[in-house]
């Protein structure tokens, strides 16, 4: 059959539907495209967000933020006494510690992990504090596999520090004394949110934390658990103490992380605090577990009791700081 030129017409149908069929497929992949496109930067970006988020709020923490507009707050009553309790109470020589009529104070003894050592099975500690002190425990044995760190002190009642600042007056005079054992009613270790770590090798040998460089993992990780080294050395004149690099003390989370961040001690942290009232700015702070917080002061009223606001919703905590008011935690996520 010999080869028959198509019709002119014909040719032209053929490419217009080839030109469409071309223009439809490369509309289609690009609107398909766009749609991924934008699909993915969005799941990508809520990420990222995310963590932009946290970042911005910690690099920013200082950057404070305002009530929610629209919060529904109700107000919980606080007496006087309650000043003197909570993890962030503030006890120095300035600021004597208050006992309370029941402490709560669970032996280390039958409650601890296999992770350390305890010097003796009176030892004690505020429920919370002892909680955190095994998870931080057993985090530092499953990084090196050390099980020697001891602790060496914990809760101690009146009794028992008015006797240890008494001997050492004894033994070595009361200058040599001061900033190194605090008066009886001033010293951190009756509140049971403190204690002290030192070594106490397999092989019976005694050490401190300094001796070994895998145990500054401790100083450098105790925010996470809610810890701060209380004294640093470079604040003798603010604390009052010289530097105990074996004393740690619970001040609970996101406060040990703002703590370490902006290197205050305690003294300075609870005067910053004041600056932000319920009325003014709150103070936004995230840990780097995915908490985000917000915080704020409320002063001691001069009647028995303070009413404090917080969210109808809100999952807080509220801590008294031993000197004028109380601070208010809320955690945001
Ligand atoms: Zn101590």
């Amino acid at each position: 059959m010999p080869y028959k030129r198509p019709r002119l017409g014909l040719i032209i149908f053929v490419t217009v539907i080839c030109i469409a069929l071309v223009v439809a497929t490369v509309f289609g992949v690009s609107s398909l495209l766009a749609a991924i496109a934008e699909k993915m930067p969005a799941e990508k970006g809520g990420m990222a967000q995310t963590g932009n988020t946290d970042t911005d709020a910690e690099l920013s923490a200082e950057s404070p933020g305002e009530p929610a507009a629209g919060t529904v707050y109700r107000y919980i009553d606080f007496t006087r006494a309650d000043v003197h309790t909570g993890s962030l109470i503030l006890v120095n020589a300035e600021n004597e510690y208050v006992f309370p009529e029941s402490p709560d104070l669970p032996t280390l003894y039958g409650n601890k992990s296999d992770t350390y050592k305890i010097s003796g099975s009176e030892l004690s500690l505020e429920r919370e504090t002892l909680r955190a002190l095994n998870e931080m425990m057993h985090a530092f044995y499953d990084k090196y596999s050390i099980g020697d760190v001891l602790v060496s002190a914990g809760y101690r009642d009146y009794d028992t520090q008015m006797a240890l600042y008494s001997g050492r007056v004894e033994a070595v005079g009361l200058e040599a004394v001061s900033g190194y054992v605090s008066l009886a009613g001033y010293s951190e270790h009756h509140t049971g949110l403190a204690f002290d770590l030192s070594v106490y090798t397999d092989s019976g040998v005694t050490m401190t934390l300094a001796d070994r460089p895998q145990y500054d993992w401790l100083a450098d990780n105790c925010h996470k658990y809610g810890f701060v080294l209380r004294y640093d050395p470079s604040k003798t004149d603010i604390t009052g103490i010289y530097g105990e690099q074996w004393h740690f003390r619970r001040v609970g989370l996101p406060h040990s992380y703002y703590m370490k961040k902006h290197n205050l001690v305690l003294e300075e942290y609870i005067d910053l605090l004041r600056g932000y009232t319920f009325e003014g700015s709150h103070l936004t702070v995230s840990d780097d577990l995915g908490g985000s917080y917000e915080i704020y002061y409320i002063p001691l009223l001069n009647g028995d009791v303070t009413e404090i606001p917080v969210p109808e919703s809100a999952v807080y905590t509220v801590s008294g700081n031993n000197k004028n008011g109380f601070i208010v935690t809320l955690q945001l996520s």
